[in-house]
């Protein structure tokens, strides 16, 4: 490209739009209180991922459950994350949890704040789908997005939330349709992507079989494009720094779809519905990128063959906002080919 301060040779391997994540759960920096570990993020940026969606900072020890506290908290994890890009991995951050008692005012306040999203519906004290769809209607009103915990319990102390709350709540997006630990009764998991329009989230750290269950039933409803992808890490089911790579190879290997398709779940689908300036190789868009090639010794024969094997695919280089992050992943199974910096 004429004008650019980089140049990179791709040697034949394939480019995506950087992976995103919508579903994680960040602390304060690159740090997870549930594992104890450091440099989460910068290794999922090892695993393809440039953006990250948080679905509330529900992990923070001593996480206040006041109103003003959970506001203050909100706006700090939202400033501090748009000034911390740990590997230049963007995270929208600063998703505060529906707690009884808040009014109007307050998502009003939140989002002249900068506040964009909601955390999960139900982690929170607010768990009737009367109250819950009350407040989520505000949040919209702001232009703030919301998210609902669907299945079971995940932690000691949360509790179930069905198919009945989920459809009431009617939460932007159906957060880990596929559970997070725990999903919901197959019959539940159909009917929410039958009568709901909102976006169907799989998540890594939810039931596989019911993930699947979701997928052919959106391909079924022609509606794949509501189907988008998160890992819901770091939630003590380990740190998953290939996640997203690895629900992409599951879903088209096990859910019988084209791999560049499943691609398009963690990207652009996930862009659209997320309302996010990436996910998309477009003028005008993010310049986060990330380049693929078939794993070292795959059966596959060319990439996208791979993934439809059930391999992940290597990453050589990911791209930043124009700046080049990392080159060969030290996390994925190492790439046949990887790009090359042939001016800086
Ligand atoms: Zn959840």
């Amino acid at each position: 490209m004429s004008g650019a301060a980089v140049t990179v040779d791709a040697k034949g391997t394939a480019l995506a739009p950087g992976l995103i994540d919508s579903h994680v759960h960040p602390v304060c920096g690159d740090w997870t209180p549930r594992q104890n570990q450091l440099g989460w993020i910068e290794s999922c940026l090892h695993g393809g991922v440039t953006t990250m969606v948080s679905a509330g900072e529900v992990h923070t020890p001593g996480r206040p459950k006041d109103i003003v506290g959970l506001k203050a908290m909100a706006i700090f994890a939202q400033r501090a994350f748009q000034a911390f890009r740990p590997g230049g991995v963007k995270i929208y951050a600063g998703a505060p949890v529906l707690e009884q008692g808040m009014v109007e005012d307050d998502f009003r306040e939140l989002a002249e704040a900068g506040v964009k999203f909601l955390g999960e519906v139900g982690l929170g004290s607010v768990k009737d789908g009367t109250t819950g769809r009350r407040m989520v209607a505000w949040a919209r009103k702001y232009g703030i997005q919301s998210t609902i915990h669907t299945g079971g319990p995940s932690i000691p102390g949360s509790s179930l939330i069905d198919k009945d709350m989920v459809l009431e709540t009617d939460a932007d997006v159906i957060g880990h349709v596929n559970g997070g630990h725990t999903a919901l009764p197959d019959d539940q998991v159909k009917e929410l992507c039958e009568r709901s329009p909102r976006a169907l989230e799989i998540v890594h750290n939810g039931n596989e079989r019911a993930g699947l269950l979701a997928l052919r039933t959106a391909k079924e409803l022609r509606q794949m494009h509501r189907v988008i992808l998160g890992t819901d890490s770091p939630a003590g089911s380990g740190v998953q720094p290939l996640g997203i790579l690895r629900m992409i190879s599951m879903l088209s290997s096990l859910g019988e779809i084209p791999a560049e398709i499943a691609i398009c779940l963690a990207t652009g689908n996930t862009a659209k519905m997320r309302n996010l300036n990436c996910g998309l190789i477009a003028p005008g868009r993010e310049a986060s990128f990330v380049f693929l090639d078939t794993a070292q010794q795959s059966a596959g024969k060319n990439l996208l063959d791979s993934i439809q094997k059930g391999d992940l695919a290597g990453v050589g280089m990911v791209i930043t906002d124009g700046a080049v992050s990392i080159q060969r992943s030290r996390n994925t199974p190492p790439a046949t080919r990887v790009p090359e910096v042939v001016k800086r």
